[in-house]
């Protein structure tokens, strides 16, 4: 029977119209906004793809309608069926998602752009060794995120395996091969038992064809002298039941030849030891009815001892239920019978897809299908952990977590350089991948690679990116600040665990001297030698606000980052400090002329200049008379003096001071790119400017904000340098900062 020659197109299948389509869905779905958009999208697709053809010569969209006809045929809604039709226009035209979202709506456009990302990833990245059909599975269901796009895809795979004949034999086995141990499963997780049992034929054909084609012969010998015997005993099944007044619908199933070669070449049993190859389904209409049904049946034919199931009373895993029983018949066959509700045979075939079909005005939205699928496997849980003792139960109970860890928590899947697949928490960064790795790279790591691209170490990593974690023995090992963006709490542990252990190796004189220099080196920022620092800090009141007891104990805390030397100046308010010369003048301690003087400013005035708005020769400034630090100079306009009248003094640059720089608070503002930072450091030592530091956040816009605080002689210095920065591609906006 397979030796008839099949036309190629559609791979010898019924070719349906657009029309076959829609009479499936116009029994569900009668909006007439719903059905035109539907419409719609069926004449755009007619029109974009109209030149293309399929390897198989027929027109493209014939798969665009098959593929619609099969979600359809599982009663998916409008968006579903909308975005089936358009699930190749943008990969293979010159649509964009922003074309479909402006003509079909966001939550079409997001599943097309789901399947096209999906489509791009290809397997091209992950042909490596190491790669596994489980990571594949993951990776997949990273990335759909939303079951209708799992569902497309789906069917998108079955009708090209109806259609694989137009392929090389190459393709064939590589598309049948990913086809069983990635899609499949899935199918089968899912419930969806009409495409995973059409999906496995499919691929036996290609991967195994002597031994599909000796089930087929099998089978149709096995059906041929059976087929008298079936239909006597039909007849007599429905004599009785419709004596008993029960409803019923009765037919013949064949096993799918999947299962037959499963049985036969994974299971080792003789082709007529297998009992189920021929079943009887008989559907009824209440769950009471299948107990009556059965009662009847054991009444009249003998059943197989230990063939009998209840899985209406237990669902299997995949919430398929239905009672079985293998009987003999009068003429010495045996008979697999499988009774069940209407309902119970939609979920045998649909699984999950069943539970939300489209319904409509019932309020549908697609918030509410996730969560009836949710509240089913709730449901389902709870069943599970009720009857925790039962044997079956370790696979039931990991269904349910693998489904609802697939489906609903977040999770991105990443790649290693040699292909294989890591899977982390949404908002990983790279260094929670270097610690998943090994606890060893996450200590030493000192940069990484995203793509190719050198990032910085807190940038968000997202699904299909590829990882390079550079390492270096020098590496002084994980930063405190680490802690702030990582979100694995394999690299949260391990980063607290190294700096506990370095910590406490050290001896307080080591912690002393550690937490010292620390703080030399703060304060030498701020033109402070050290004799002066221990000045400002042999201070009771300031030991006392850390909480310790001595300067010692106060580097012993700095030491452990509690507090950060920033912190103590901070209390200090100190960032520059100048002290008035003789003649009025300020003199800056590091040597140089305090570039502010105040009219009237006694001798030993000291007048610094305010960290808040930095201000720069050349700005209009104003002093403050602080309560015992002296003269504070800020720029006119900064809001922390706005408000003060009483306390202001005039004061005034000198003209001529010593050629000095002043630190200043810049930020940067620009579109989002790679080597943003690396050009603008560039430009900076370029043109001599010092940066005493600088930092760059990502933002969600795809926007970047760029905080540094530069060396600057003046103003007019400044304005020059903020041209410079606006003429770096992507930069739109330089300012000052005031705090
Ligand atoms: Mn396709």
């Amino acid at each position: 029977m397979e030796k008839v020659s099949k036309p190629l197109v559609n791979g010898g299948y019924p070719l349906h119209t657009f029309e076959d389509v829609e009479s499936l869905y116009e029994v569900y779905i009668t909006n007439p906004d719903d059905k035109n958009m539907i419409r719609r999208a069926f004449d755009f697709i007619l029109e974009m793809h109209k030149d293309q053809k399929r390897k198989s010569g027929e027109p493209y969209y014939h798969h665009l309608i098959e593929v619609a006809y099969i979600v359809a045929s599982l009663h998916c809604g409008p968006v579903t069926i909308t975005a089936a039709l358009l699930h190749d226009v943008v990969e293979d035209t010159d649509t964009s998602i922003n074309d479909i979202e402006k003509m079909f709506g966001e939550e079409v456009a997001k599943i097309v752009d789901a399947l096209t990302k999906i489509q791009r990833l290809k397997l091209s990245r992950i042909t490596s060794e190491e790669f596994e059909a489980e990571d594949h599975r993951k990776i997949f269901i990273g990335m759909a995120k939303d079951i209708r796009v799992i569902l497309i895809k789906l069917a998108d795979r079955l009708h090209n395996l109806r259609t694989l004949g137009a392929l090389s034999p190459e393709r064939q086995l590589a598309i049948s091969k990913e086809s069983m141990e990635v899609f499949v499963p899935i199918a089968h997780r899912l419930g969806l038992d009409v495409i995973k049992s059409e999906m496995e034929d499919l691929c036996l054909k290609y991967l195994e064809p002597e031994k599909y084609n000796e089930v087929i012969k099998l089978l149709s010998k096995k059906s041929k002298t059976m087929s008298k015997s079936l239909d006597n005993l039909k007849k007599r099944l429905a004599d009785v039941l419709f004596e008993h007044g029960i409803p019923f619908d009765i037919s013949a199933r064949v096993k799918s030849i999947y299962s037959i070669y499963a049985k036969m070449y994974l299971k080792g049993h003789p082709f007529n030891e297998i009992y189920d190859i021929l079943a009887l389904r008989i559907i009824t209409d209440s769950e009471m009815r299948c107990y009556q049904i059965l009662g009847l049946i054991h009444k009249m034919y003998k059943p197989v001892p230990g063939r009998f199931k209840d899985y209406i009373a237990m669902p299997k895993p995949n919430l398929y239920q239905s009672l079985h029983t293998t009987i003999v018949s009068g003429d010495g066959n045996f008979y697999e019978v499988q009774i069940r509700t209407e309902e119970m045979d939609k979920i045998a075939e649909t699984g999950v897809a069943a539970h939300w079909a489209y319904k409509e005005n019932s309020g549908y939205s697609s918030k509410q299908e996730q969560l009836d699928i949710e509240d089913k496997l709730h449901w389902f849980r709870d069943f599970v952990s009720m009857s925790s003792e039962t044997a079956n139960d370790t696979n039931a109970k990991e269904y349910v977590e693998n489904l609802t860890q697939d489906i609903f928590e977040s999770n991105v899947y990443v790649f290693t350089p040699k292909g294989k697949v890591i899977e982390l928490p949404v908002g990983s960064t790279p260094v929670d991948f270097a610690y998943r790795i090994h606890t060893k790279v996450g200590d030493t790591c000192v940069g990484a690679l995203v793509n190719g691209v050198m990032v910085p170490l807190n940038t968000v990593l997202k699904t299909g990116d590829m990882i390079e974690i550079k390492t270096s023995k020098n590496s002084v090992g994980p930063s405190e600040g680490w802690l702030e963006f990582v979100r694995s709490s394999a690299a949260k542990s391990a980063i607290r665990k190294f700096i506990a252990k370095k910590n406490a190796e050290m001896l307080r004189e080591e912690k002393i001297a550690k937490g010292k220099q620390s703080c030399i080196d703060a304060f030498g920022d701020r033109d402070i030698d050290e004799a002066e620092m221990m000045e400002y800090l042999d201070n009771e009141k300031l030991l006392e606000h850390f909480g310790v007891d001595s300067v010692d104990d106060l580097f012993v805390a700095v030491t452990g980052r509690k507090p950060v030397p920033s912190a103590i100046i901070d209390y200090l308010h100190i960032k520059k400090t100048v002290a008035l010369p003789q003649g009025g003048f300020a003199k800056r301690k590091s040597g140089g002329d305090c570039p502010v003087y105040a009219k009237g400013g006694g001798n030993k005035i000291a007048i610094s200049l305010a960290n808040c708005c930095t201000p720069l020769p050349g700005d209009d400034i104003v002093g403050y008379i602080t309560k015992g630090k002296g003269i504070s100079v800020h720029r006119k306009n900064c809001p922390n003096v706005a408000k003060e009248k009483e306390r202001l003094i005039d004061v005034y640059w000198r003209s001529d001071i010593e050629f000095a720089t002043y630190p200043v608070d810049i930020m940067i503002t620009a579109s989002d790119r790679n080597n943003l930072l690396v050009e603008i450091m560039n430009m900076l030592t370029l043109n001599k400017v010092i940066i005493n530091s600088i930092h760059a956040k990502s933002n969600a816009n795809s926007s970047a904000t760029i905080t540094a605080t530069i060396q600057v002689s003046d103003a007019k210095r400044l304005h020059d340098i903020f041209a410079k920065l606006l003429s770096i591609v992507g930069v739109y906006e330089v300012d000052r900062i005031i705090h």
